[in-house]
């Protein structure tokens, strides 16, 4: 048994490796399970996005092959902007804006926002897909504040403006296990992790 996992996203593939370490299961990237091209993000939530991302891997594997299939979406909702850039994290400013220029733009955006206006958390929505059809999403967060330039060289995207006040750092400072131990993607993907270890006792962590 292996787990697809359906991202072409070289950072969160390395995270994904990084929570999982250890778990006696295999995961591949869908580039290397030769499954090309990408869902179409159409949905209107986290949870409906990550369906639709483990759908398409699903169905281009040849649905019922014994693969589970795994998929999240993610992005950062700043509450002060109504939950900006929310599911549209990747696509915020253009998707090939670099995100030394998108996290400059919501910094000024936040221009006069005190500290305590300032929250925002990163999400995460996790969908399984099961050998058989069967489909469980879950969903986590990690809460934090927008900071006042960038931070850090860990992680990626938006980690060096999100500031963790238990921490006094950003989680692009902090060391890569202690913000997998903490983030929205390790919560989750612990939680998915756990699932596939009930329902399928062969597998072991
Ligand atoms: P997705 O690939 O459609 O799920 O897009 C998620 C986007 O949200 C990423 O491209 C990042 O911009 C942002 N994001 C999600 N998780 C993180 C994180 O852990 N750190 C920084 N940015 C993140």
């Amino acid at each position: 048994m292996r787990i697809i996992f359906a991202t072409g996203n070289k950072d969160k593939l390395r995270e994904i490796g990084q929570i999982m370490e250890g778990c006696d299961i295999e995961i591949i990237s869908m580039k290397d399970a030769g499954i090309t091209g990408e869902a179409e993000e159409t949905g209107h939530t986290f949870e409906e996005n990550a369906v639709l991302k483990a759908e398409y891997v699903y169905e281009k594997n040849g649905k019922k092959t014994g693969d589970l299939v795994v998929a999240d979406d993610s992005g950062l909702e700043i509450d002060t902007l109504g939950g900006e850039p929310g599911i549209l994290s990747a696509r915020y400013m253009g998707k090939d804006t670099s995100y030394h220029e998108k996290n400059a733009d919501l910094i000024r955006r936040l221009d006069g926002i005190s500290d305590e206006n300032r929250t925002a958390r990163f999400v995460c929505a996790m969908a399984l897909i099961c050998p058989d059809g069967r489909k469980i999403v879950v969903r986590e967060t990690m809460e934090g504040r927008i900071g006042y330039s960038e931070a850090g060289e860990n992680g990626f995207g938006y980690d060096p403006i999100f500031y963790l006040p238990e921490y006094g750092m950003t989680s692009a400072q902090v060391e890569p296990e202690v913000k997998n131990s903490i983030s929205h993607r390790g919560k989750a993907l612990r939680k998915v992790r756990d699932i596939i270890i009930r329902e399928y006792p062969g597998v072991t962590h």
